[in-house]
C-alpha cells in the first residue's frame, strides 16, 4: 500500500530565513518576484511564502487537501489528488475558469493575470522529487527543521508528540489534521492559526460534495439543504475575496 506523504511545518521553529522560498523558486524555475521575500505574496510565480507576524514566522502554500475542492469543482479534470498525497494539475487542460480559486478553502491557487493564455498555478509538493523517494526542495534546505517532509501518519504523530511534550509552547491543535477533512500539509504554531492568517472556522467535514452540488446548481436541497447552503456560502465568500484582492492590485 502506498503511504501518503506530507509536510509538517512547525512555526515555533521557523527562523524566517526564506531558504524554503528560494529553494521553491529554484526547483520550479520561477522568476524573482521581490527583493524582500518576507513581503512577497503567493502568485503564479511564487508557490510558497514566508510571512512575519510580529516576529512569528509562518509559511503559506497549498495544503494538499485529502478531499480537495479544487479537484471536485474543475470542469475539465485539470486537478488530480494523487495516491502519494500531492494535488497536481495539468496546465494544458486548464480552461482558466477559476472555479478552483473560488472553491479553495485555503485561498491558494493563483492566476496568470498577465498572460495571453492564463492558467492557474500552485505548489505541487515537488511531485517529481518525492516520486523518486526524495524530499521536497523546501524541506531539504530548511536549516531549523521547521519544514519536515515524511509519511503523513508519522508527521501527525510527531506533531501530537510535540504538543503533548511542550504544551506551553504550542496552541493545542494541528491545522490540517481535520480541517475540511484534513490535508497532507499540517501546521503547528504557538497561537491560534487565524492570528497567522490561516482560514478560521473551517468545517471538519470535506467540502467537495458541497461545492460540487453548488456548482452544478442541483436543487437537491431536500434532505441536504445544509450541504447546499454551505457550498454556496463558500463560493460566494471566495468570489468576493478574489474580487477585493484583484481590485487592490494583489494577485
Ligand atoms: S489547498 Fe486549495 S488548491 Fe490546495 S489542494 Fe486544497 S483545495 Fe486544492
Ligand atoms: S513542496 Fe516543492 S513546490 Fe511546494 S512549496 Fe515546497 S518546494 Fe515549492
Ligand atoms: S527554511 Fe525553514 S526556517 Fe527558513 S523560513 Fe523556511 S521554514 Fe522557516
Amino acid at each position: 500500500m502506498i503511504k501518503q506523504k506530507g509536510i509538517l511545518f512547525d512555526s515555533t521553529l521557523c527562523a524566517g530565513c526564506g531558504e524554503c522560498y528560494n529553494a521553491c523558486k529554484k526547483q520550479n524555475k520561477l522568476p524573482d518576484t521581490n527583493t524582500d521575500y518576507l513581503r512577497d505574496r503567493l502568485s503564479s510565480e511564487t508557490y510558497t511564502v514566508v510571512e512575519d507576524y510580529s516576529g512569528v514566522y509562518t509559511r503559506k502554500m497549498c495544503m494538499h487537501c485529502q478531499h480537495p475542492t479544487c479537484v471536485s469543482v474543475c470542469p475539465v479534470g485539470a486537478f488530480e489528488k494523487t495516491a502519494l498525497g500531492p494535488v497536481l494539475y495539468d496546465a494544458d487542460k486548464c480552461l482558466g475558469c477559476r472555479y478552483c480559486m473560488q472553491a479553495c478553502p485555503h485561498h491558494i491557487p493563483r492566476y496568470e493575470w498577465t498572460s495571453n493564455n492564463p492558467r492557474v498555478k500552485k505548489c505541487i509538493m515537488c511531485y517529481d522529487k518525492i516520486s523518486k523517494g526524495e524530499g521536497t526542495a523546501c524541506s531539504e534546505v530548511c536549516p531549523t527543521g521547521a519544514t519536515l517532509f515524511g509519511d503523513r501518519d508519522e508527521l501527525l504523530k510527531e506533531a501530537k508528540k510535540r504538543i503533548a511534550e511542550n504544551p506551553g509552547s504550542y496552541y493545542p491543535e494541528i491545522f490540517g489534521d481535520d480541517e475540511v477533512g484534513g490535508s497532507n500539509v499540517m501546521i503547528l504554531a504557538s497561537e491560534p492559526f487565524e492570528k497567522l492568517g490561516f482560514a478560521k472556522n473551517l468545517p471538519k467535514e470535506p467540502l467537495p460534495q458541497y461545492t460540487a452540488r453548488a456548482l452544478d446548481k442541483i436543487p437537491a436541497v431536500v434532505g441536504v439543504g445544509g450541504a447546499f447552503l454551505t457550498g454556496m456560502f463558500w463560493l460566494t465568500k471566495r468570489k468576493n475575496q478574489i474580487a477585493k484582492e484583484k481590485k487592490s492590485g494583489k494577485e
